[in-house]
């Protein structure tokens, strides 16, 4: 089996420089916890637990945190929740991804001159989470943030808010990590009811060069084995463009999950997420290129 590499894979900068953060804090010593998954890799989790860093829950945070170091994920956490932590006696190790950061300030300046934001992203993911709490952070100046989670949902949203909010100044903030298809669609059905609408330019460009890099390995192989953590948006959004090129593909969060069909294909693209290590990357290329023929499914006599 040839296994051909995606040109652009792996660690991003802003995960790089989070694990980096976590690990010098870790052996300079003391308590030191993440405030929730630093990122979204189980292999990166596994080891920094290994070093002894402890994941703070939002839900049930320790009323005291005198004396320990609270590590802020790269995607970020609201401003309230900050408060709390340095209210309860946290040092703040801020690892929040400078891209990240640039979009909740942005959401702030916004929403301090009386925008009201529609947010483009998952609902649940820490990084909208964040930004949202940034837009709301406040008070008398914010009129409101409207999340939209897919292209079929902004017009909707927009005919809504304009039903009673005719007049209002409207921006648009993406998700780092959303596709730059869905984020053009969302605007242009927000602007059927907003035309003024202000969009931001949000999109990492690390997301958007693994994402071209995948477009262009379909072209050369037969399927495509994505790796990284199942948590991770921008690991399943690689997935699903392989898809939509029509090729088989599967996401594995390591060597162990590559599944057996994979032995049909003479040429296997390997792309991954940006919060994938290098060392699972490699692990993952060494068990391809280690599979074998005889590994082939059995067809039925
Ligand atoms: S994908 Fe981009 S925004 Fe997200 S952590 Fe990496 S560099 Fe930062």
């Amino acid at each position: 089996m040839k296994v051909i590499r995606a040109k652009v894979l792996g660690f991003c900068m802003g995960v790089r420089r989070a694990v980096d953060m976590a690990e010098g804090e870790l052996r300079s010593g003391g308590r030191v916890c993440t405030m929730g998954p630093l990122i979204h890799n189980p292999q990166v989790l596994e080891s920094l637990q290994r070093q002894g860093a402890e994941i703070l829950n939002e839900d049930k945070l320790p009323e005291n945190l005198a004396g320990v170091t609270v590590i802020i994920r790269a995607h970020g956490i609201s401003p309230v929740l900050e408060d709390e932590l340095k209210k309860r006696g946290a040092r703040i190790a801020d690892a929040t991804c400078l891209r990240v950061k640039a979009s909740q300030m942005k959401a702030r300046t916004l929403a301090a001159k009386g925008y009201t934001l529609f947010l483009a992203g998952e609902k649940k993911h820490g990084e909208v989470i964040g930004i949202q709490g940034y837009a709301k952070g406040i008070p008398n100046y914010a009129p409101g943030c409207i999340v939209i989670a897919e292209s079929g949902e902004a017009e909707h949203a927009a005919a809504d808010f304009y039903r009673n909010n005719p007049t209002a100044k409207t921006a648009l903030i993406g998700q780092t990590t959303i596709s730059t298809e869905e984020y053009r669609t969302i605007g242009e059905g927000i602007k059927k009811f907003f035309p003024a609408l202000e969009i931001a330019d949000t999109i990492c460009g690390a997301t958007r060069d693994r994402q071209e890099a995948l477009r262009k390995l379909c072209g050369e192989v037969d399927a495509v084995i994505v790796a990284g953590g199942r948590e991770s948006a921008n690991t399943r959004r690689l997935l699903a463009i392989a898809q939509a090129q029509n090729k088989p593909a599967w996401l594995v969060e390591s060597s162990a999950e590559i599944p057996i069909e994979i032995a049909l294909y003479n040429t296997v693209g390997l792309c991954a997420g940006a919060s994938t290590p290098d060392e699972t990357i490699d692990a993952i290329e060494s068990a391809l290129l280690a599979t074998g023929r005889s590994e082939l499914p059995q067809k039925p006599s």
